[in-house]
C-alpha cells in the first residue's frame, strides 16, 4: 500500500506534526502536491511531505498502530507547487521563526496555490479561445461559400485569431463543424503593465558607481551593504548589477519597500532592459498573482521586481537579490510568520550561492553594524550625482506660529515662491491619515475607541466616518456620546485631510493632489500611478502624502520638500522609532533638488526644534545619529545588541490570558537562561485583536538561544494542547 504524510491546513498546528493517510487513487502523487483529506469530521487541504510504499497491509497497520487509516480523497496538483529550494527555505523559516510549516507555505504561495481550503475558490488559469487552421485532417472536400472562404483566409493569414473577435458566429460554427479550423485555449496573463512617460535612458556611470559595482561583483563576501546618500544613483547601480547577473544566465529579484514604488522601478528597468520583467506584490489580484507566479516558475522570467512578498518569487537559478531602502519597516511581516525579509533573502542566497545587496542612504543599525564589523561587504557612495548640493534645510518651530494654521507663514511663503515664481514643484509629508487624530466627548471625556482593538478611532471627513487604523473597523461619526448621550463631541489633533483642506484654502489656484492609503486603496492602485505620472509631467504643483511618497521617488522638478509635523511617531511603541523618524526626515529632504542648476530646499516643521534627532536628520548626519542611537540601544538593551522575541497571548477570557501570561513569565524567569532577560507581561499598544484580550511577554537574549529552544519545545507544545487561549510568537520583533 501507499502511505502519504500530510501537513494539514489548521492554524493551531504549532508543531510541524504530519498525519498519515492511505493513498488509493489513480492520479500521480508526489511530495509537494496538495491533497484533500478527511480531518476531524470535515474535509481539509493538506500538503504532501512524504510518499512511501510499504509491504504491510491496511489491517495489520491499523492493528499495530491502533488507529484507523483514512484515505486521501483527491489530489489537487499535477506537479509540486514549490520547488526544492523554496521548500528548504520554508523549513528553515519554520525553524527560525518558530512557526508551522503550513503557515509559511500559506505565506509563500499565491492564494490559488495555497494549502488552504479557500484556494479552491480562487481563480484558475485565464484562458481565451482562439481559432487556428486545422491541419490534422488531410484533404477536406467541403465546399466553401465566399464568406466562409474569407474568414478561413483571415485565420490563415493571422495564424491565430481570437474567437470573440469574429462577428459571424454562424460561419465559425460551420467551419468548426467541418473541421477546417479548430479551437485552442491560450492563456492570457491578467496583469498588464502600464508605462510611465518619464523615460530614463541608461547613463554613463560615474566613478563612484563604477567602483560600487566592481566592489560588489568582485568581493569575496557575497553580501554587501550599499550605503549611498539620497540622489547618489543607486538605482543605476542596481540596473548594471542586474544586467551582469542576467547575462551570466542567472536571475534577479529586486525588492522595494512600497508597493507603489514597484512601478517606478519597473519603468526604470523597462526602458533599459530587453528581457521580460515580472511584477509581484500583495496588491495584485489573486488571478494576477496566480498568473505571475506560474510564469516566473516556468523559468521564462529572469527579473522580478516587487514588494516584500516577492522574496518568495520562484525564479530559477537566483543570482542576485537587492533590497532597496533596506532600513524600511515594511520588510518586516506583521503577522505569523513574522519574518524579516533580509533574513529570508540570506536563506535563499545561501542555497543558491547568490549575491545580496542591501541598499540605503540610512541603513538600519542591524545592517550597518554588520558592515562595520566586516560581516557584510561595505560599499559607500558619498556624493550626489553631478555633485549636486544637498537641499538647504530649515527647521520651523510650529509653536511660535502666530496663526492657527498648521502650514507656517514661512512654509506658505516658500510654496508660493517655488510654484508661482519658478514653476517648480513641492512635495509635502504629513505622516498621519484621517482628518483628526481622535474624537472625544467634551462632557464625560470618554474617547471613541475601536471595539475590536481598543485603540482610538480616527475621524475621516470624506465619508463622515470614524475608522480604526489597525483593523479597519469603521462607524458613522456619532452625534451623541455612547456613554452620557451628550451632543458635545469634539475632534482633536490634525491628520492629512485637514492639511489638505488648509492647503486648498491657502492656494485655491494651485493643483494639489493627496496620496495616502485612503485615497489609493486596493482597487484604486492605478490612481496612484496616475498621480505619480501627473506629478512627473508637472500637471500637479503640490503633492501631499504620507510616508509612501517619501521613499525613493525621483522627481526632477521638485525644489521644496517639507514635513508638516516631524514629531509624529516619537511616541510609537517600537525600539526603532528614533531610527524611523530620522530616516523619514532624511528621505524626505532627499526628494528635493535632484537636478542641476536648481538649488533644493527643505522645511521641517516641528514642536521640538531642539530635539537631537531632528537636528541630526536636518544636517543629514547619519554617522552622528548612528553613534548616539547605538549607545541608546546598548543602554536599553535593544537590537542589534540583543535578539528580541515577543510572545503574544490571546484569549476571549481576560482572566485566562492574565493568569497564563504570569505563569509563563514565572516559568521563564525560573529557568534562568544565560544572558537572557524576560520582561513582565503587559498589555500591548493595540490591546485587543478581534475582541480577544492580549498580553505580551518580551524576551531579550544574546548569543545563547536556549530560551528559543525552550519556547519551541515546551511553551509552544503546551499551548498547542490548550483550547481557549492562543499563542503567537514574533521572533526578531520590532514593536510592543
Ligand atoms: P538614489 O536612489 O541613490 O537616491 P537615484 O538612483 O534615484 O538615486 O538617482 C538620482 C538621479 O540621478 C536620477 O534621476 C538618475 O536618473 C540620475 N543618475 C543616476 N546615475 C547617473 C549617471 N551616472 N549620470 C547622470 N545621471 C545619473
Ligand atoms: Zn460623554
Ligand atoms: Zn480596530
Amino acid at each position: 500500500m501507499i502511505l502519504v504524510s500530510v501537513l494539514i491546513e489548521i492554524k493551531s498546528n504549532y508543531l510541524n506534526r504530519s498525519f498519515t493517510y492511505l493513498y488509493q487513487l489513480k492520479k500521480n502523487i508526489e511530495v509537494g502536491v496538495r491533497v484533500i483529506v478527511p480531518f476531524k469530521k470535515r474535509m481539509a487541504i493538506g500538503y504532501v511531505i512524504d510518499v512511501k510504499r510499504v509491504n504491510e497491509d491496511v489491517e495489520s497497520f491499523e492493528k499495530s498502530t491502533g488507529f484507523e487509516l483514512l484515505s486521501v480523497v483527491d489530489v489537487l496538483d499535477s506537479f509540486p507547487i514549490l520547488n526544492k529550494e523554496l521548500f528548504s527555505v520554508a523549513k528553515e523559516m519554520s525553524d527560525y521563526y518558530l512557526c508551522s510549516m503550513i503557515s509559511v507555505l500559506q505565506t509563500m504561495l499565491p492564494p490559488s496555490l495555497r494549502p488552504n481550503s479557500s484556494s479552491l475558490k480562487s481563480p484558475k488559469i485565464n484562458y481565451k479561445k482562439y481559432l487556428i487552421i486545422n491541419n490534422d485532417i488531410g484533404i477536406n472536400r467541403y465546399v466553401l461559400t465566399e464568406k466562409q472562404a474569407g474568414i478561413l483566409n483571415f485565420i490563415k493569414e493571422n495564424g491565430k485569431v481570437l474567437k470573440n473577435s469574429i462577428k459571424s458566429n454562424f460561419i465559425v460554427k460551420k467551419l468548426l463543424k467541418n473541421e477546417l479550423i479548430k479551437e485552442i485555449n491560450v492563456e492570457e496573463k491578467r496583469l498588464k503593465n502600464i508605462l510611465c512617460a518619464d523615460i530614463k535612458k541608461e547613463k554613463k556611470l560615474t566613478y563612484e558607481q563604477q567602483n560600487a559595482i566592481s566592489e560588489i561583483l568582485n568581493s569575496k563576501n557575497k553580501i554587501s551593504l550599499l550605503e549611498g546618500v539620497t540622489g547618489s544613483g543607486k538605482t543605476e547601480v542596481y540596473l548594471h548589477l542586474s544586467k551582469k547577473i542576467i547575462e551570466s544566465g542567472r536571475s534577479v529579484i529586486i525588492l522595494v519597500p512600497e508597493i507603489f514604488l514597484t512601478s517606478e522601478v519597473v519603468n526604470y528597468f523597462k526602458n533599459n532592459f530587453s528581457s521580460e520583467i515580472a511584477v509581484f506584490h500583495s496588491r495584485l489580484t489573486a488571478g494576477e498573482k496566480y498568473d505571475e507566479y506560474r510564469y516566473i516558475a516556468s523559468g521564462k522570467i529572469k527579473l522580478v521586481i516587487g514588494a516584500r512578498s516577492a522574496i518568495f518569487a520562484p525564479v530559477l537559478n537566483l543570482g542576485l537579490i537587492i533590497l532597496d531602502e533596506e532600513h524600511s519597516d515594511n520588510y518586516k511581516n506583521n503577522k505569523t510568520p513574522f519574518y524579516v525579509t533580509h533574513k529570508v533573502a540570506l536563506m535563499r542566497a545561501k542555497i543558491n550561492n547568490s549575491l545580496v545587496v542591501f541598499g540605503s542612504a540610512t541603513p538600519s543599525l542591524e545592517t550597518k553594524i554588520k558592515a562595520i564589523k566586516g560581516i557584510y561587504n561595505y560599499v559607500k557612495m558619498r556624493k550626489r550625482i553631478n555633485q549636486l548640493p544637498f537641499p538647504k534645510t530649515y527647521i520651523v518651530d510650529i509653536q511660535k506660529q502666530k496663526s492657527l494654521s498648521i502650514i507656517s507663514d514661512f512654509l506658505c511663503k516658500k510654496i508660493k515662491e517655488k510654484v508661482l515664481d519658478n514653476k517648480e514643484q513641492v512635495i509635502l509629508l504629513m505622516n498621519r491619515r484621517g482628518f483628526s487624530t481622535s474624537v472625544v466627548c467634551n462632557e464625560c471625556h470618554s474617547f471613541f475607541k475601536c471595539p475590536n482593538c481598543g485603540i482610538l478611532l480616527v475621524f475621516h471627513k470624506k465619508n463622515n466616518f470614524l475608522k480604526c487604523h489597525s483593523c479597519n473597523f469603521f462607524r458613522k461619526m456619532p452625534t451623541i456620546c455612547d456613554y452620557c448621550n451628550s451632543k458635545n463631541i469634539i475632534k482633536l489633533g490634525i491628520g492629512i485631510e485637514k492639511v489638505e483642506q488648509e492647503l486648498r484654502e491657502l492656494f485655491p489656484n494651485f493643483l494639489i493632489a493627496r496620496v495616502d492609503s485612503d485615497t489609493v486603496s486596493d482597487n484604486k492602485s492605478r490612481l496612484m500611478s496616475k498621480i505619480i505620472e501627473d506629478f512627473h509631467n508637472r500637471k500637479i504643483d503640490i503633492l501631499l502624502g504620507t510616508q509612501m511618497i517619501a521613499k525613493s521617488y525621483d522627481f526632477n522638478n521638485v525644489t521644496l520638500a517639507a514635513i508638516i509635523l516631524a514629531d509624529i511617531g516619537f511616541s510609537l511603541p517600537s525600539f526603532k522609532r528614533n531610527e524611523n523618524i530620522f530616516t523619514l526626515i532624511v528621505q524626505m529632504i532627499g526628494r528635493s533638488g535632484r537636478t542641476a542648476n536648481k538649488q533644493g530646499e527643505a522645511i521641517i516643521q516641528t514642536f521640538s526644534p531642539d530635539h537631537y534627532i531632528i537636528k541630526q536628520a536636518c544636517k543629514q548626519d547619519y554617522d552622528a545619529f548612528f553613534k548616539d542611537e547605538m549607545r541608546i540601544r546598548k543602554e536599553n538593551q535593544f537590537p542589534p545588541y540583543v535578539h528580541i522575541i515577543s510572545l503574544i497571548l490571546k484569549s476571549k477570557n481576560k482572566n485566562i490570558v492574565n493568569d497564563m501570561s504570569t505563569q509563563i513569565f514565572n516559568d521563564l524567569v525560573e529557568k534562568k537562561f544565560e544572558g537572557t532577560t524576560v520582561l513582565p507581561p503587559f498589555i500591548p499598544y493595540v490591546p485587543f485583536e478581534n475582541k480577544k484580550y492580549l498580553q505580551k511577554i518580551i524576551i531579550k537574549y544574546k548569543k545563547n538561544d536556549d530560551v528559543k529552544k525552550y519556547i519551541k519545545n515546551n511553551i509552544m507544545d503546551f499551548f498547542s494542547k490548550k483550547r481557549n487561549i492562543y499563542l503567537s510568537v514574533d521572533v526578531d520583533s520590532f514593536d510592543f
